[in-house]
């Protein structure tokens, strides 16, 4: 877990970025606003195999922009030696797999910026198909739209080695029976509990924490952990509301913490 904020970070804080790994395969799902610095903490960048975006919100992926320029100006990524870097004929080049229609809109971001060409350069650049299966090295990669403010997909992944076992993050999203079937029986389900109550009017975005316990439950999750969050709501009012329909383990998203499945 390398950020849980939702589109303000919490103090000291960075927004949706998830780390997935199996003995091989270093998958990063979201890249938001802070995520590049905290995945510094953990690992290092250029193991990351793919970084894999649900939606096209800021706090999902704009620290895509941190992430390409370290990938192309660190001394490190360079062909001749730099300081104690002595040069590499095989930089690291991540996957960059995006909702359908989010290159453009990143390639339009890079521009405004100056630099058109810095995603196409630093990363092999995607768009996946939501409806198709995608492979990582040995894990399973599947999406599964769900209601929000604009195109978002919730995630689902699997490793070859332990195929019974799966991890389902929701991404952003307002009620929904679409993650019902698509997350059952999930031993790791990540879910969204941005709100204090909802939304007073228009369509529906966003789930409270005691909507997030009705969909893990709905979903037999064997646990929930709750994200996108803010620090300036009460964690343990939110465990509670989770639990008033959910009686799996339960708790709040935090920095640095692992979750096996
Ligand atoms: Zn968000
Ligand atoms: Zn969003």
């Amino acid at each position: 877990m390398l950020g849980k904020s939702p589109a303000w970070q919490d103090a000291g804080g960075a927004c949706s970025g998830y780390l997935v790994e199996d003995a091989d395969t270093c998958v990063l799902i979201d890249c938001g606003s802070g995520v590049f610095s905290k995945l510094r903490r953990f690992r290092d960048y250029v193991d990351v195999d793919a970084i894999v975006i649900t939606h096209m919100h800021a706090d999902h992926f704009l620290d895509v922009i941190p992430f390409a320029c370290a990938l192309t100006y660190a001394p490190r990524q360079q062909p001749v030696p730099v300081d104690r870097w002595p040069g590499t004929d095989t930089p690291a080049r991540p996957r960059l797999l995006v909702p359908s229609g989010a290159v453009e809109t990143l390639r339009t971001i890079a521009s405004a910026g100056g630099q058109p060409a810095l995603l196409d350069q630093a990363f092999a650049m995607t768009e996946y198909d939501a409806a198709a299966p995608l492979a990582i090295g040995a894990l399973d990669v599947r999406f599964q739209p769900v209601p929000h403010f604009l195109p978002s997909n919730a995630i689902q992944v699997r490793s070859d080695d332990v195929p019974a076992r799966r991890f389902t993050f929701g991404g952003d999203h307002g009620p929904t029976d679409a993650l019902v079937g698509f997350a059952d029986a999930s031993d790791l389900l990540i879910l969204e509990a941005t709100l204090p109550r909802p939304e007073r009017e228009g369509p529906r975005g966003h789930l409270t924490p005691g909507e997030a316990g009705e969909h893990a439950a709905r979903c037999h999750a064997a646990r929930l952990v709750l994200t996108h969050i803010s620090d300036e709501l009460d964690w343990d009012w939110a465990v509670a509301e989770a639990r008033r329909s959910y009686d799996g383990p339960v708790e709040v998203a935090r920095e640095g913490a692992v979750y096996e499945v």
